[in-house]
């Protein structure tokens, strides 16, 4: 680096440091604000000022803190010429003291004010000529950048994204999806129909709405090279369990592909009986033996065996697609849930505490096993948000963009994965643009995009 680009970006720094940091002043100030309250009271607590604020005998100068030694057995209050001469004396005496202490404080404030100054700048610096890389803050070289936003935004035919997990970056859509697998999972279905509009009277039932979505998902991801799976093709009634059965009997199909299924012959065979004898019963009560291996709380060893064999399978993914429904039809916009060991742990506490089936004396409670990659399934969470809001900027949500929660068919298997609430069918805009011509392309094609994204991270 010359002297000449090394000063424009000393100025761009300095600039910045002077600029961002007053924007931010407003922000800040609380927080300042306490840092040098903290400071204030260390400092006035601290044994140099209580030998300014206190004679040596101990008498307090402070005249509010007179009474208090008034009603005191202490050893100064005992001699009445104490409670008469102390205070004055004490007051004549601390004067210049005083104003020495003020200019200490002072002093103090100026010095952790500049530390403060010198150490951001510094860094602001560093960051700017790319030396370090401050997370969430991109150096002036990336183009699109915005300070703590988690958006996509489209930019000459390529993508500025942020998100948790993902590092501000810019990058080509190469529409190049060879290589990855995904498990599509359309909610509900023949007799769930999932959430319905109007509540009452209802004319549009989410189960359409999901299968119609997740076909066009399929069509966008095989288009850019994929695998794609469907957990459901009609409006046909999939208990969970069989959805997570098909799930694990298609991920043991692409291990042993691979050729990394962990399972002996004659093992395969007895997992996989296991899983069709799910899908055959198709139902989600534990009286009816549909949940099979599945069925209890924590991970039984079965269970166990497969997502231990899931996790090692990184380009295969399980997307659930669904729509929310808010009965004060306050909410709209796109939601990402994701599965992590700690809100399954929460869930099944609660669960057990509340629920009767839980409670039943045949309910298999297992030894808790745990061992989820969900940073992974957030990653692709936020990533999933960015994209499906980057094409549909209306369906930024005013509730959570992304959300850690127990749902069955993400918790019952290895895969990295998310449930997407597309939007609101309780939502009279979101509802709006639901019906309309080309909104399932484009959530197809920000599901792509994500699918994508988190590729090239990997
Ligand atoms: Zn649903």
């Amino acid at each position: 680096m010359n002297r000449k680009s090394f000063s424009s970006a000393f100025s761009k720094a300095l600039r910045r440091v002077i600029v961002s940091e007053s924007a931010d002043f407003v922000n800040t100030s609380a927080v300042f604000a306490l840092r040098v309250g903290f400071v204030i009271s260390l400092l006035h607590f601290s044994p140099i000022l209580r030998t300014i604020n206190e004679r040596s005998d101990g008498f307090h100068q402070n005249h509010m803190s007179e009474n208090y030694y008034y009603t005191m057995p202490d050893t100064n209050m005992i001699n009445p010429n104490n409670q008469v001469t102390a205070p004055r004396q004490t007051s004549a005496a601390a004067a210049p003291k005083k104003k020495n202490s003020l200019f200490r404080l002072f002093l103090a404030c100026l010095l952790i004010l500049t530390v403060f100054l010198t150490i951001g700048g510094t860094a602001y610096f560093l960051n700017d000529l790319g030396i370090i890389n401050i997370p969430g803050m991109a150096s002036e070289t990336s183009a699109g950048s915005r300070k703590g936003k988690q958006k996509t935004k489209t930019d000459g035919g390529s993508k500025s994204l942020s998100g948790a997990g993902a590092a501000e970056m810019t990058v080509p859509v190469q529409g190049d999806l060879t290589g990855c697998n995904v498990i599509l999972d359309p909610g509900h279905g023949g007799r769930d129909t999932g959430c319905v509009f109007p509540f009452n009277n209802p004319k549009y039932d989410e189960c359409d709405f999901n299968l119609r979505i997740a076909e066009q998902v399929k069509a966008e991801l095989e288009a850019r090279g994929a695998v794609v799976y469907m957990t459901r093709t009609d409006n046909e009634w999939v208990s969970l369990y069989n959805r997570i059965a098909q799930t694990h009997l298609i991920c043991m199909d692409i291990a042993k592909e691979q050729g990394i299924l962990p399972f002996s012959a004659e093992r395969e065979a007895e997992l996989r009986a296991a899983l069709q004898e799910s899908i055959d019963i198709n139902e989600d009560s534990v009286a009816s033996g549909g949940m099979g291996l599945m069925v209890g709380s924590g991970v039984g060893e079965d269970l166990q065996e497969l997502m231990e064999m899931e996790y090692e399978l990184e380009d295969v993914f399980f997307l659930a697609i669904h729509l929310n429904s808010n009965e004060s039809r306050t909410l709209h916009g796109t939601q990402i849930y994701y599965v992590s060991d700690e809100s399954v742990i929460q869930s099944e506490r609660n669960q057990m505490r509340t629920n009767s089936e839980f409670q039943r004396s045949d309910f298999p409670i297992r030894d808790e096993y745990y061992g989820r990659f969900s940073e992974r399934s957030e990653t692709l969470s936020y990533l999933l948000y960015d994209s499906i809001v980057g094409e549909i900027p209306e369906f930024d949500t005013n509730a959570h963009q992304v959300l850690a929660d127990n749902y069955a068919v993400l918790r019952e298997h290895g895969l990295t994965g998310a449930l997407i609430e597309v939007a609101f069918l309780s939502d009279d805009n979101d509802r709006a643009i639901l019906l309309q011509d080309g909104t399932n392309e484009k959530v197809a094609t920000g599901i792509a995009n994500a699918l994508e994204y988190y590729m090239m991270q990997e």
